[in-house]
């Protein structure tokens, strides 16, 4: 049983999943949910050198996301201009077949997303 399997069978409907595509390829692929029985660990700020402050800071900035279900990190910034962008709305054909097989008998939550208007469609002559 991955980790995945095991968190969806536990808490299905209190988990939403959330999806990043790479831009340069086009793929959208699953980020990996937090699990919600568990609290995130915080350290107060105070208690951070300024050095351990900036570094926080920076890779708080550098990725706003988890790995993916398929292993890929991606590179979310704050200022949206990195690799990676955060997707609600994709063609189901744009989904990451390893991030899809990553959620086995809960596969088809990762079709429970909006579809793109077709706007391809109508651009064509
Ligand atoms: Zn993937």
């Amino acid at each position: 049983m991955t980790y995945i399997r095991e968190l969806l069978d536990r808490c299905d409907t209190r988990i939403e999943l959330s999806f990043v595509r790479h831009r340069p390829t086009g793929t959208v692929h699953v980020v990996t949910p937090a699990d919600p029985d568990v609290e995130p660990e915080f350290t107060a700020a105070e208690a951070l050198s300024v050095e351990q402050a900036v570094v926080a800071y920076i890779n708080l900035a550098r990725s706003l996301v988890a790995p993916t279900l398929c292993g890929y990190d991606p590179q979310v910034w704050l200022d949206d201009s990195g690799p990676d962008e955060i997707v609600e709305t994709f063609a189901d054909g744009d989904l990451c077949s390893s991030c899809h097989r990553a959620l086995g008998p809960h596969a088809h939550r990762a079709f429970e997303h909006p579809q793109p208007l077709q706007l391809a469609t109508a651009e064509q002559p």
